[in-house]
Formats: structure tokens, sequence, C-alpha cells
């Protein structure tokens, strides 16, 4: 059964290609039936506060993106880290090395000086135990094969062989006994019973040295496929002077999580020309093999343009729901939350939605082109509302808060016939008429539907708004 796993480190939040190696993890194990474990790299202790996990887990929900049993802690297994290393000493597959951080810094410096790559050139790899000096801690080291190659069968790298005098005698453990990522690393994904890693291409060079600990352990090295990087729109590796690069901002700019998956997919992954997937067609369609090779650039408008379709194509209930999550992390969402949750504004907002979603690519356009709905008579104008507002506009809106007043049915079709059937009568283009309709209703010179402003307002606030900017 395939098993992968999501290995992030608590940085404080959900990168952006995190989220994209979580996802392609995710849609893998889903595709096969297999799981999808979740391990928490939380061994720098500095970095690996409650809050920073919680970001992560925060970020990887938000996407909808589960995992199989509970998170797991990379900084608990260190007992078994240790225990690991112990067999690989007794078994004579890694050493005791005592030379001082300065010689082995010396050892680095020569190695340049004569244009090799800076290694460690095992001093203690063949040394007598009975040698030690007694008042340095060891560090641990690999003893790794000095000829040969070692090869990685990437599913995405393709062959990628690396010439083994090109990896040292690399540390497993350190002299306080802690060990390195890259031994726990091993130890866990076998103890995991990973069968698939799935990761940035950035880990390609550890994946060697990784394969040489799964060797010297005689474990079987789980398949690997490394994945391309995201690159911002310049073709550079993405980094904050691109924009945001972590999840919980995407969220914040008014994102829905659909959107966002679909767009990640999409990030090194295609099938065929499809644009847009559901998630049931993703986990049908997904594959390593139609994983590329080159980065991918993300590109900032193609993502508000999904995000737009999604805002369209997401029922309203469901968008509403969105529309919470969305106000909860934006930062003048308290007040329309607070409005949302009294008397019957909810069903309001819910009315009001289909006019909402047509115009909007994130759900800060929608909150803004919404805002008419809580906002206070007499309502602030905006420029272009102001503008609308002449005198004669105004004694147009001074009849149509008459002819409306007569209005049997407050819905949106008999209110269009008695708008058209007035502006007939009086020889007047309908935009003549919408228009200052639009900017008492809402303030603004843009809107929704006017009648469905009018539905959504109501009878009584409708018609106090007319009469607020009428003559
Ligand atoms: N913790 C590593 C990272 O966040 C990933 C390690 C791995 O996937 O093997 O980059």
């Amino acid at each position: 059964d395939i098993v992968t796993r999501f290995a992030p480190s608590p940085t404080g939040f959900l990168h952006i290609g995190g989220a994209r190696t979580a996802l392609f993890n995710w849609l893998f194990a889903k595709h096969f039936g297999g799981k999808m474990l979740l391990r928490i790299e939380d061994t720098d202790r500095a970095r690996s506060t409650d809050e920073a996990v919680d970001a992560l887990i925060d970020g990887l929900r938000w996407l909808g993106l589960d995992w199989d049993g509970d998170p797991i802690s990379q900084f608990s297994r260190v007992g078994r880290h240790g225990e690991v290393v112990e067999q690989m000493i007794e078994n004579g597959t890694a050493y005791r090395c005592y030379c001082s951080p300065e010689e082995v810094d010396a050892m680095r410096e020569k190695a340049r000086a004569e244009g090799r790559p800076p290694r460690y050139d095992g001093t203690w790899r063949d040394r007598d135990p009975s040698e030690a000096p007694k008042d340095i801690a060891p560090v641990i080291r690999l003893k790794a094969p000095q000829s040969g190659e070692t090869v990685v069968e990437d599913l995405v790298q393709g062959r990628v062989v690396i010439p083994n005098k090109d990896l040292d005698d690399f540390v497993i453990m350190r002299s306080d006994g802690t060990p390195t990522y890259m031994l726990a690393v091993v130890v866990d994904d076998h103890d995991m019973g990973i069968t698939h890693i799935i990761r940035g291409v950035d880990h390609l060079t550890n994946a060697a040295r990784q394969t040489l600990i799964f060797q010297a352990l005689d474990w079987a090295v789980p398949a690997m496929a490394h994945i391309p990087l995201i690159h911002g729109p310049d073709g550079a590796k993405l980094s904050k002077r691109h924009g945001a690069t972590g999840a919980e901002a995407y969220r914040a700019m008014g994102y829905l999580p659909q959107a966002m998956r679909n767009y990640l997919a999409r990030l090194g992954w295609s099938h065929g020309d499809e644009e847009i997937m559901s998630l049931d067609d993703m986990i049908k369609w997904f594959g390593l093999d139609a994983v590329g090779q080159s980065a991918a650039r993300f590109d900032f408008k193609k993502l508000e343009n999904l995000n737009g379709h999604y805002m369209r194509a997401t029922p309203d209930q469901e968008l509403l729901e969105h529309w919470k999550t969305y106000l909860q992390h934006a930062e003048d969402g308290a007040s329309v939350l607070h409005w949302l949750a009294s008397s019957n504004n909810e069903s309001v907002a819910l009315a009001a939605l289909p006019g909402l979603k047509e115009r909007a690519k994130t759900l800060v356009e929608l909150t803004s082109s919404a805002s008419y709905l809580w906002r206070q008579r007499p309502l602030d104008l905006d420029e272009k509302a102001l503008k609308i507002l002449s005198d004669e506009a105004k004694t147009i809106l001074k009849d149509l808060h008459g002819v409306l007043m007569e209005a049997g049915d407050w819905s949106a079709e008999p209110l269009e016939t008695s708008v058209k059937a007035y502006a007939e009568r009086k020889e007047l283009k309908l935009g003549k008429v919408a228009q200052p309709l639009r900017a008492a209703l809402t303030g603004r010179g843009t809107s929704p539907g006017i009648y469905d402003v009018l539905v959504a307002l109501g009878r009584e606030e409708s018609l106090a708004r007319i009469q607020d900017q009428a003559v």
C-alpha cells in the first residue's frame, strides 16, 4: 500500500511551496487509495513553538488537506534515532569522530585551497577507539563508501548519479547526542513505512546522503520524487518580494481554498489542457509521470481569474461559509461578522450573494461590493455617486420614490417593470433612472444589479435611502 508523508519544519506559516508539496503527496496517496502521514520536523526547538505548529496545521485544514493518524513529532522520536545510531556503530557503518570543530574547519580550508570540494578527510574512520581523547565528546559519522556512485532513481528527475567521492562521511549525530536532520528523516521514513517521498527538488542532494543511510541500515529505499520549485513571475525562486508566500495570506486576500488547490495542483503538474478540475478529477488524474522538471511560475493574475470562477461556481450557502472564514481572518472582518450575526442579516446576505458573486474575483471584492447592505444611512457617497446625483437625478429619485411606494410585490421582476414603465413614461433612457437609483441605494457608482439591491435591502430601507437623496 502507498504511504506518503508531508514533513514540514515549523517556520511559522504554511509556505505556498509546502502547500503544493502537501497537495501532491495527498493527491498521490488518494489516487492509490493509500495514506498520507504528517510529520512535523520540530527538532529546531527554538522555532518549533506551538503557534508555529498550529499555523501549519491551520493552513492544511483550510486547504482541505487531511492526513492519516496523529501528526508525528520528529523531536519525540529522538530516543529511537539514538538507538539506530548505536546500532550503526555496532555494525561498523558509523564511527565516532573526535576532531574538534577547528580541525574540521582546517580540513575544509585545505580542500578548498587545493580546489577540492570541502569534505571531511576521514581522520577517525579507521582509527582505533583506544586513541580517543578523553576530554572531547565525539560526533558520529556515517562510514560512507569512498568509491563508486550513489544512484537515486527519481520519479520526476530521472536517474540521478552522484559520485561517492562527493559525499563524505557526514555527521549523523552531534556531539551533544542529538541526531542530525539527515539521520532523523531516514529513521522516521523507515519506521513510518513511507513508500514514496515526494518533496522539493532542493532536497535532491540530501536524497543521495539519505540513500547511503538506508543502505547502511539494509533498509529498503522508498521511491522518491523531487518536484520542481515554484518561481515568481520573473523566474527567481518565489519569495516575499514577489508577494505573499504563506497560505494564510491568501486566505486573508479573499481566495477560496478550492481555487488555491486547483491553482497549486497545476503548478508543475498538468492533465492535458484542463484548467479547472474538481477534486475528484484531480485525484483520478494525478500522477508523478506528468510532473515536469522545470520550475513553475506563480501567476497571480491566473490565480485571481481562477478564484473568480470558483466564486461563481460555489453554491451560495457554501460560499457564505467561506466568506465567514475569510472575515474571521480579514483585518476589518469583525464588524461584518457582527452584522451577519444579528437579526436575519444572514438570509439578507444569502439573497444578495448571487448578484455579488457575479462581479467579484475575491472575497475582498465581494465584501466591498456587499457593503451597501450594512452601511448606515445617510450613506457616504463615493465620487462617482456624487457626480451622478445631479439636481435632475434628485428629481428623478423623488418620482421613483412615489412609484416604488406603490409597488405591491417587492421582488425583482415587478420592481423592474415599474421602474421601466416610469422611464418610458418620462421618455428617459433606463440608465438615467437606474444610475441615480444605484447611487442612492449603495452610495457607489457601480454595484450589483439594482433590482437585486432593492430586494436585498427590502422595502423600508430602500425607500428611506431613496428619500435621503431625493429633492
Ligand atoms: N522538513 C523539510 C522541509 O520543510 C522537508 C524534509 C523532507 O521532506 O524530507 O523542507
